[in-house]
């Protein structure tokens, strides 16, 4: 068989290594249109690489995928994270796991990664062609594939089946070429990033992190729990990030301005909430406001939240009243702020959307519009929340799609 990859990033090496191992004998060639592969990889999880995650639950696991959580619920069950760390280090890539789940090879460095990725390339004898973009597939009554490409001085080539996996495309446009073969595309938008609040006097506190919060979309049903960064133009940190992937298409339809609520202690109940307040005003009716914090928030964050409540300056606890006691309770628990605007987010982002799963086999990626066309990584909408889970989507996909299954 003559196979072909499109796109040398993750999950294009992890298809080519997947079908060169299960179809012995065959030619195996990875076409990349820039100079280097794995660019990516290399950059990942800020030149680390974060690339999977350790999480044990298959249900928990799958919900960290906004976009295709149940096509992914499958797919790990026939290569989850157990089998890519066992998959890393039986190639000697010795793997270690933080206390927050994610899974960095020991090196911390991606380019044990990228190494590892090569040498089974050349270990299998696949062949990479760098600046070797493609820009058509034309299928054949035959059932085969003809290549061009995007360099007028490389011929078009036949295959017999080829997996695409040119990662996320930023705009529609990009997918054109895919989409003229009768697949259905889900719209592009940006996904994991930080929010901006140009104008909101929080980013004075730039650096605080309150570490338990739970931030949400209200009017939606979407929120996200974790720490919360605020920075010299607005939020960010987990519990942003992981807002952003939920929220990614409907913060898009808003222009990136909407409003947002944030619980600074992770606390739902009220009720909870206003007993502590009154347990302060009953220990420490004369102390000032600012001198007492209810659940540790930090110093400079909980002067803010005072501020604006609007405060008389110098009330103490005992002079708050019960109009006090819901006031502190709503900045607590549903503060809101104005966000005008995204940025990217330094380590990682994604794009949600691309080759819609409707048009495609979930059991085998195999395009359901074109024969012998596969799909897998970035390019399919399915993206997921920071913590390596989008790496592990790469080389589930890839392996899948690898395996050439009709
Ligand atoms: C800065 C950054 C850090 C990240 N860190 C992490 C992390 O630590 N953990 C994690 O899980 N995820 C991380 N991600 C996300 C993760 O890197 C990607 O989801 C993953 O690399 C996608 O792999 P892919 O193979 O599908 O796509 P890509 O890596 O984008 O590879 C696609 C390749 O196809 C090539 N290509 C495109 N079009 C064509 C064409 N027409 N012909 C030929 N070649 C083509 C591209 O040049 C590219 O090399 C990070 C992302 C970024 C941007």
């Amino acid at each position: 068989m003559k196979i072909a990859i499109i796109g040398g990033g993750a999950s294009g090496f992890f298809a080519a290594i997947t079908a060169a191992e299960n179809h012995f004998g065959s030619s195996v060639t990875i076409f990349e249109k820039a100079p280097v592969t794995l660019a990516k990889v290399r950059i990942s999880g800020g030149g680390r690489c974060n690339l999977t995650n350790g999480c044990e639950s298959l249900n928990e696991f799958s919900a960290a995928y906004p976009r295709g959580g149940r096509a992914m619920k499958r797919l790990l069950q026939e290569f989850g994270n157990n089998k890519t760390i066992e998959w890393f280090e039986s190639r000697g890539v010795p793997l270690v796991m933080q206390d927050d789940g994610c899974l960095f090879p020991e090196s911390q460095n991606s380019e044990s990664i990228i190494d590892c990725l090569h040498r089974e390339c050349y270990r299998l004898n696949i062949k990479i062609k760098t600046q070797a973009g493609v820009a058509e597939i034309n299928p054949q009554t035959s059932g085969s594939l003809v290549l061009s490409f995007v360099n007028p001085e490389l011929n078009p080539e036949t295959f017999d089946k080829v997996i695409v996996t040119t990662g996320g495309s930023p705009k529609k446009r990009g997918l054109e070429w895919l989409e003229k073969l009768g697949h259905k595309i889900e719209e592009p938008v940006p996904s994991l990033f930080s929010l901006n609040l140009p104008t909101d006097e929080i980013t004075s506190l730039m650096g605080i992190v309150a570490e338990k919060t739970t931030v949400s979309l209200p009017g939606t049903k979407i929120k996200a729990q974790g720490a919360l960064l605020i920075t010299h133009w607005g939020m960010s940190g987990p519990a942003i990030l992981k807002l952003s992937s939920f929220g990614a298409r409907i913060m898009n339809e808003k222009g990136y301005n909407f409003t947002i609520s944030v619980n600074w202690i992770d606390i739902s109940n009220e009720e909870s909430v206003k007993e502590h307040i009154k347990e302060i005003i009953k220990t420490s009716p004369g102390k000032l406001l600012n001198s007492v914090r209810p659940f540790d928030v930090p110093a400079r964050l909980w002067n803010h939240l005072v501020s604006k409540c609007e405060f008389q300056s110098n009330v103490r606890w005992g002079d708050i009243g019960s109009k006090g006691v819901t006031k502190i309770t709503t900045i607590l628990t549903a503060d809101s702020y104005w966000v005008n605007g995204k940025s990217s987010y330094k380590d990682e982002f994604v794009t949600c959307g691309g080759i819609s799963l409707d048009s495609v086999n979930i059991k085998t990626l195999e395009s359901k519009a074109v024969k012998n066309l596969y799909f897998a990584g970035e390019l399919l909408d399915i993206d997921a929340i920071t913590g390596g889970y989008n790496l592990q989507c790469a080389w589930t996909t890839g392996f899948v799609s690898g395996l050439l299954r009709d």
